[in-house]
């Protein structure tokens, strides 16, 4: 079955069958031993971060065996988009689920008979139906089921975010068919949902991958989100060529951009739970097919899309946790081509988060979620290299300077901020413990605010001796003060300040107060990286011949009602660009081309080539 007679070749067979089926030259981190251990038969759980490349780990596998693989996939969409990129491949693959009529499924179910099918994806409810079950039965005696591929296999666990009660069934399989190996697949960072996937799905010894969630091509950034903050957004829409998702908190506010937006001559589309399912459906295929660059969206807008040719994430608002900002920031630059994270981050946003967090009516519920949120502010204000504070969350040690996010490219000056420190707090202890940051400014600030007179807190030692900061830096040292804890505050929800010894401390003069300050430049005048070394990029006189291949593969796409990167990527694009092949044994030398793909678009692609090149003499 494992075909021993081809092992001394395996490598190199690996290689002409990965250039052959995906036209790719060469496997990323992990592929080719996890491939390789998929061949010997082995159970592994894959955890790879999204664009990491983890659907060739089991496709390629199944190519070069005989019999039928079987691919467990939690939603429609995603099965759909997995099949189609594999059909234009030429792979044999196929899907059964509640959208086909019962003509096509019985057509579909004929096919598996002949053995026409090398990769079958199903929905999990759809796999353990007891009907379904016995068809595998009869599949497995007459055909031979070489593998389980358990996608998105974070959802057999309670401890993730996308839990699916159809996942637990799963377990089954591996009584029901104990000689059969399973992959389980998932981009799911925590300890405790991986251990939950090996005893969920009965993995027997499992060979465990799990890469870094290091995603090197993506530059991330924290913005101060203020008045200006929608001409920000306005101008990295400007300046960004390819898709964009922007991430709002609330369904208001995701309809109230992308409407202004499209006042601003720039289409962009809203999704979210509250539109009904078709026009999301419409919504997102328009954003899929390249008809529309901007996605307006709360989160309910994720896990299915693997459009893999997203050049940036927006954050509008605050994100939860860091989980969820690492998991939607990450559904940019999947191809590996650098791409941006932006997060604006604003003080309002916390009170925001906090009033959803009061209404949550159990305790150990706000509990963590409080302590989320106070992780997302330490990623926020944090001062040291983004990744390692987002990898240091997912238990992976990183070294820092990354070189490729805002802190590490412009480090924040750090000023001793002893003296307003002092002030700040000698004025918390004077209004007798009893307000928040922002009641205790106005009064460093002089305001003549009626709370302030009615608490005659204007006639205090500390009234108007603060106004040489503005608003916005005493804001900053409040919060910087609380994170380092030197002042606390109450959790009630009116986050009323508190102070403890520590803040005795600094009024003592026995401690002094540092504080990171964010550079004068404005942040929007620093030029957001496009470019990494290893990224094919164009070189001059080939835009325009750029151009014209991205027409043709829409006109191609459309015509074959596929998305655009199904046909081929902007890096394959740009390689062809560069490299003008005119011939089709040249054409075959380029990335993204298979064989399949080289019979059917490499002759107009050529053309193109060719003619470009004759008009330009
Ligand atoms: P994941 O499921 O891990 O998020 P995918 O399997 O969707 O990732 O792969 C992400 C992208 O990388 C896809 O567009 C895929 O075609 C591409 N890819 C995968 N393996 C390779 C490879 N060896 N060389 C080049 N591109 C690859
Ligand atoms: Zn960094």
């Amino acid at each position: 079955m494992h075909h021993s007679e081809t092992r001394p070749n395996l490598a190199q067979n690996l290689d002409q069958a990965l250039k052959q089926y995906f036209g790719y030259g060469a496997f990323r981190p992990g592929q080719r031993d996890i491939i390789e251990a998929s061949l010997n038969g082995q159970d592994q759980l894959v955890v790879i971060p999204t664009g990491g490349g983890k659907s060739l780990c089991f496709q390629l596998p199944a190519l070069l065996q005989p019999g039928l693989t079987v691919v467990v996939s939690p939603l429609i969409a995603l099965m759909q988009d997995q099949v189609m990129a594999l059909r234009d491949n030429g792979i044999r693959a196929t899907f059964l689920n509640s959208t086909l009529s019962a003509e096509e499924s019985r057509f579909r179910h004929n096919a598996l008979f002949k053995n026409q099918i090398d990769l079958l994806y199903v929905a999990p409810e759809r796999l353990m139906g007891e009907y379904f079950l016995e068809t595998l039965n009869e599949l497995k005696e007459r055909i031979g089921i070489t593998n389980f591929a358990i996608d998105e296999a974070h959802c057999v666990s309670e401890w993730g975010h996308d839990f699916r009660p159809e996942y637990r069934q799963l377990g089954h399989l591996r009584q029901r068919y104990p000689d059969v190996p399973m992959m389980a697949l998932t981009a799911t960072a925590t300890p405790r949902v991986r251990s939950d996937i090996v005893q969920q799905l009965k993995l027997r010894k499992p060979r465990i991958h799990v890469a870094s969630f290091n995603r090197d091509n993506l530059y991330y950034e924290v913005r101060n989100k203020n008045r200006k903050t929608y001409d920000s957004i306005r101008n990295l829409l400007k300046e960004t060529t390819g898709s964009t998702i922007i991430y709002c908190f609330s369904r208001k506010r995701v309809e109230g951009l992308a409407e202004r937006l499209n006042e601003d001559g720039i289409v962009a589309l809203p999704y979210h739970a509250g539109l009904n399912s078709s026009v999301r459906e419409d919504h997102q295929t328009r954003f899929i097919r390249d008809d529309v660059r901007v996605m307006v969206a709360t989160v309910a807008f994720g896990m299915g899309i693997n459009k893999p040719d997203v050049r940036l994430v927006v954050h509008y608002d605050l994100p939860r946790n860091i989980e969820g900002y690492y998991q939607e920031s990450g559904r940019a630059g999947r191809d590996g081509d650098p791409a941006n994270c932006i997060l604006y981050f604003g003080s309002g946003d916390v009170g925001s988060i906090e009033y959803i967090i009061q209404q949550k009516p159990d305790e150990d519920e706000q509990r963590i979620a409080r302590q989320q949120l106070q992780q997302v502010l330490d990623y926020a204000e944090g001062t040291v290299c983004r990744r390692t504070i987002q990898l240091g969350y997912f238990g992976e040690e990183f070294a820092g300077k990354c070189g490729n996010c805002d802190n590490c490219k412009n480090p924040k000056p750090i000023e001793d901020w002893t003296i307003p420190a002092q002030k700040f707090l000698s004025c918390v202890a004077r209004c007798g413990e009893r307000f928040g940051s922002k009641y205790i400014i106005s009064v460093l600030r002089g305001s003549k605010d009626k709370r302030i007179l009615q608490n005659r807190h204007n006639e205090l030692s500390t009234y108007d001796i603060g106004r040489d900061l503005t608003a916005d830096q005493w804001q900053l040292l409040a919060r910087s003060l609380l994170h380092q804890g030197l002042v606390g505050e109450t959790t009630d929800g009116y986050r009323i300040l508190k102070l403890n010894a520590t803040s005795w401390q600094v009024m003592r003069k026995q401690r002094t107060v540092m504080v990171a300050v964010p550079p004068k430049v404005d942040v929007d005048d620093i030029d957001v990286p496009r470019r990494r070394r290893d990224r094919e990029e164009l070189a001059a006189g080939s835009e325009l011949l750029f151009e014209e291949l991205r027409a043709l593969r829409k006109r191609l796409a459309d015509a074959a009602n596929v998305p655009p990167f199904v046909v081929f990527h902007d890096s394959h694009l740009r390689k062809m660009a560069n490299k003008k092949p005119t011939t089709l044994p040249d054409f075959a030398d380029m990335p993204g081309v298979g064989r399949s793909k080289l019979e059917k678009y490499g002759p107009d692609f050529v053309q193109v080539i060719a003619t470009f090149l004759e008009q330009e003499q």
